[in-house]
């Protein structure tokens, strides 16, 4: 039989509904104040399932926290330069303090090119260049959402990182790149990143005092790759489809959560551990454009 360890539960969504009263708190105080409400607009392009569902959870939030909100749906035939011309409007639209294109985008559309068409200040994804390089300044302006939620989650936590073995597996430029340049620069850590190209994966997670994991690839990290004692955060998110389940599917995370977690000191659960933060960010960022645009 193995032993089994005391580990903490790392509750995204116990920590995102403390944020949101944070911020409804800001809100409310921002109205007595006769002070504009944060308001913030969604782009969807197409009738892509899985982003509905991501769009809708945004839209409840913003009712939750007391945001205004639009909603702006396009065909997925929508040309590329008639949807950057909506972004134009967006981004002169005085009303609007923060908006973001929800991903993916039909193939004939390019993400760089409609990213980088935002407005950084109103970059409430934190996605353009202009966002990603302002992490390494004293004064970042919006934070990438999901390392942005990572972050927050450690600290909240009391997890410490200055000083520690970060290891990433996972380098995207929405998640691995952004994480380590906070992780660095905010946290003071030492940081590994590993890719599909990482030779001998095993033997770099094993230094990790904090892993974190965004590969989208569920069971790719098991029991043996972990030391004891380690952080884990598991930032995948992977549909998987099968008649057992409620829905039709259910959500995996890179980690084999059962046999690793004993051996952890914290972690996050899939669902209901990175996923809840990202909106969180999302919302925090609207509230910080909203407090820079409208003082
Ligand atoms: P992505 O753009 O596909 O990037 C995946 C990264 O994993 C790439 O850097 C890739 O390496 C690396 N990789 C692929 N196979 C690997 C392997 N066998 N070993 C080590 N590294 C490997 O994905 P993403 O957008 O970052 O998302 C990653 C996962 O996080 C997905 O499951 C996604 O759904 C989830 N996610 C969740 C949230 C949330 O809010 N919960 C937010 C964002 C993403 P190369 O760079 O060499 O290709």
């Amino acid at each position: 039989m193995t032993e089994t360890k005391d580990y903490t539960l790392i509750d995204g969504r116990k920590v995102s509904i403390d944020i949101k009263a944070e911020i409804s708190a800001k809100v409310a105080e921002r109205k007595k104040l006769n002070k504009k409400v944060p308001h913030l607009a969604i782009i969807l392009v197409g009738d892509d399932g899985a982003s509905q569902t991501y769009v809708d959870y945004k839209v409840k939030a913003c009712k939750e926290v007391g945001f205004h909100y639009t909603m702006m749906r396009f065909a997925d035939t929508i040309s590329e330069e008639k949807l950057m011309k909506h972004i134009d409007h967006v981004n002169n639209d005085e009303d609007v303090d923060g908006f973001i294109v929800q991903l993916p985008l039909p193939a004939h559309i390019s993400v760089e090119k409609i990213t980088e068409k935002i407005r950084s200040d109103k970059d409430v994804d934190g996605f353009t260049n202009h966002n990603f390089g302002s992490i390494i300044s004293k004064n970042p302006l919006l934070l990438p959402a999901t390392p942005f939620g990572i972050m927050e989650l450690l600290r909240r936590y009391n997890i410490e990182t200055q000083g520690k073995n970060c290891v990433i597996v996972g380098a995207s430029r929405l998640v691995g790149a952004p994480l380590s340049m906070m992780l660095v620069q905010q946290g003071h850590a030492t940081v590994t990143i590993c890719h599909k190209y990482t030779v001998d994966l095993k033997s770099i997670t094993q230094q990790a005092d904090i892993l974190v994991v965004a590969v989208g690839k569920p069971g790719l990290i098991t029991a043996d790759m972990v030391k004891e004692g380690a952080a884990v955060i598991d930032v995948g998110t992977t549909r998987v489809e099968g008649p057992q389940f409620k829905n039709g599917y259910s959500l995996k995370g890179d980690v084999e959560f059962k046999d690793v977690s004993p051996k952890c000191s914290f972690i996050t659960p899939v669902p209901g551990g990175v996923g809840p933060m990202t909106i969180a960010s999302l919302l925090l960022n609207t509230l910080k454009a909203a407090e820079n645009l409208n003082p």
